[in-house]
C-alpha cells in the first residue's frame, strides 16, 4: 500500500494530508498560491509556488504565504 503524501504547515508544523488547503490548527494556507485575482480583463494565475516563494515564479504577484506573512 502506498504511503499517504503529507504536507507540513508552514506556521504551526502541523503534518496535514497533501489535499488538504488550509491548516486544521491554526487556519493558515498550506499551498503557496499565486494572489493575482480573476477579473474581466484577465483570467488570474493559480500558480502554487514553492514554499519559501514571496512572489510567484509565473507573474510576480505577491503569493498567499507572503500575504499572510508566513515567510
Ligand atoms: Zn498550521
Ligand atoms: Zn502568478
Amino acid at each position: 500500500m502506498a504511503e499517504k503524501e503529507l504536507q507540513t504547515c508552514v506556521r504551526c508544523k502541523y503534518v496535514a494530508d497533501k489535499e488538504d488547503r488550509y491548516c486544521i490548527h491554526c487556519g493558515a494556507p498550506l499551498k503557496n498560491k499565486c494572489t493575482k485575482e480573476k477579473t474581466l480583463l484577465h483570467k488570474g494565475c493559480n500558480k502554487v509556488n514553492k514554499p519559501d516563494a514571496k512572489y510567484c515564479a509565473d507573474c510576480g504577484t505577491e503569493t498567499l504565504f507572503s500575504e499572510w506573512n508566513l515567510i
